[in-house]
């Protein structure tokens, strides 16, 4: 199966971040029009996720959210497609790459380098990650929303 591609709207941002967390591969930039929107998702197959009636009509495959709660958001999301367990916290939140284990360098404070021993790094954007207290925070979180989705699947 291929993986999933979705498409968020530019209004979803923080839902565009909890996406990226959960490891799905998603496109999201601030000032995206409908139709860029529209013709990105045709083009490389993605799922339109929208609170716009409007441009979820123009796909049929959309996502209308009906809610603007980010909890609810997700789980009406994972409802749909569930998340893997092992992605979680793969990409990069703020351009999407997939993370790769580094020997971080350059920008990383030395007492973090000396305080973790696991780092990832975006080849991208050129930002670490390590497994600190926000980092952690997003992980347990990112697991809930995992076992609700199972829950969810299981109905
Ligand atoms: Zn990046």
């Amino acid at each position: 199966m291929p993986e999933i591609l979705f498409i968020v709207d530019t209004m979803l941002g923080t839902l565009a971040k909890w996406l990226r967390v959960l490891g799905f591969d998603t496109l999201y930039e601030a000032g995206m029009d409908d139709d860029t929107i529209l013709q990105l998702a045709i083009q490389d197959e993605g799922i339109i996720i929208s609170r716009d009636r409007e441009l979820c009509g123009r796909k049929p495959d959309s996502i209308l959210l009906r809610t603007t709660d980010l909890d609810e958001q997700i789980i009406s999301i994972l409802n749909i497609y569930s998340a893997d367990k092992n992605k979680i916290l793969s990409r990069c939140l703020d351009c999407n790459t997939v993370l790769e284990i580094a020997v971080p360098e350059g920008n990383v404070p030395e007492d973090i380098i000396q305080h973790y021993d696991e780092f990832w790094h975006c080849e991208d954007c050129g930002k670490y990650y390590w497994p600190g207290s926000h980092y952690e925070n997003m992980k347990k979180k990112a697991n809930i929303f995992h076992l609700l989705s199972l829950a969810i699947l299981s109905l």
